[in-house]
């Protein structure tokens, strides 16, 4: 029987492409590098297979009449046209729950790292500067006050680790959340006004584009601290950059950027902020078990099976 043809989207790593190889005729990205092949090959896709930061819009499904369904590596699929998708009933999965651990890992690493500064302690080190005398002294971590903008599975994993840490927890996020007992606010500017860190894990898109403005920074304050493990579009970057060297807030630890991979110079070159390069998932046991998912929905799908992981708004057509 011929195998069903898929068009990966992005790079995927060794241990997705493989089993996607062994169950598919796959074409790796040849949207955007071989036009011909691609042509040919569009009539016969019957799913896409791709990254958290991939790009499926409109323009891509137009091209694709056999196509039913998208398959993400990762939580946030703001780059697929889900609205598009719904019009052609063809579902979007995604990777939820098993990276919570990793992101809100790396989220306590980052307040840890740019409050207590540990990149530049080690450079200290290494330059040679402690014998000249000790470093500056830093923030404490444990005992502040931290606030979480979306308090979604990952969001609560972040509060889980903060609770150990002796951290007051608050958060926002559209609709109070009356499992929890932290203390809700409305918005972020209410929320970043009572807090020493403003922790992001929303989703991005359209409804937190720029959630994050100069106002929400006011409200942090000269000794408050921003961590973004969300999206970079759910802050205004150029606010941030004005808000870091006007002194503001205190500093930021920063996982994802507007326009990653490219980071503002201005960024790079301050010293009270800690960059990472969009890794917050980025354990082999965690992208394993992300590739796992992903598969497994591909895998339901051909099957004629329930699929295991829909996002919430394919949900109905999923089934
Ligand atoms: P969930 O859907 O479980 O949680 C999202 C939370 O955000 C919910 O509490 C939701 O609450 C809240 N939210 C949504 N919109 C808004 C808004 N406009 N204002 C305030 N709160 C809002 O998602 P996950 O926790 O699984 O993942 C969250 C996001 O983390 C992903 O979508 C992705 O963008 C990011 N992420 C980043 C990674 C990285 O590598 N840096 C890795 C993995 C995820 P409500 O609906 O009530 O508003």
């Amino acid at each position: 029987m011929l195998k069903p043809e898929v068009l990966v989207v992005a790079k995927l790593p060794p241990f997705l492409m493989e089993p996607l190889q062994q169950a598919y005729t796959v074409h790796d990205r040849i949207h955007e590098t071989d036009a011909a092949a691609f042509a040919k090959a569009a009539p016969r896709i019957r799913a896409i297979a791709g990254g958290g930061e991939s790009k499926v819009p409109r323009a891509l499904m137009d091209q694709l009449p056999a196509l039913e369904m998208i398959s993400v590596m990762g939580v946030g699929y703001d780059g697929i046209d889900v609205a598009a998708a719904m019009e052609r009933r063809v579902p979007v999965t995604h990777t939820p729950g098993v990276l919570n651990d990793d992101v809100a890992d790396l989220a306590i690493g980052l307040m840890l790292s740019v409050a207590r500064r540990i990149p530049q302690a080690d450079q200290y080190v290494r330059a040679g500067q402690w014998l000249n005398g000790p470093m500056p002294l830093a923030r404490k971590v444990s005992g502040a006050r931290l606030g979480i903008v979306g308090l979604g599975r990952i969001g609560q994993a972040i509060a889980d680790r903060a609770r150990a840490f002796g951290m007051s927890i608050a958060y926002t996020t559209r609709h109070q959340k009356p499992e929890v007992s932290y203390r809700y606010y409305p918005s972020a500017q209410a929320l970043a006004a009572e807090v020493d860190f403003l922790v992001l894990i929303t989703p991005g898109g359209a409804g937190t584009r720029k959630l994050v403005n100069a106002d929400v920074l006011k409200a942090l304050g000269p000794q408050g601290y921003l961590i973004n493990v969300a999206r970079g579009s759910v802050v205004d970057e150029s606010a941030l950059v004005e808000a870091l060297q006007n002194g503001v807030i205190a500093g930021a630890g920063l996982d994802v950027f507007e326009n990653e991979p490219n980071v503002p110079a201005a960024l790079r070159g301050m010293d009270n902020v800690v960059l990472t390069p969009h890794m917050a998932s980025g354990t082999r046991q965690t992208r394993q078990a992300m590739a796992d998912l992903a598969v497994a929905n591909l895998h339901a799908h051909f099957a004629g099976q329930p699929l295991p992981s829909p996002v919430p708004e394919c949900r109905s057509i999923s089934a």
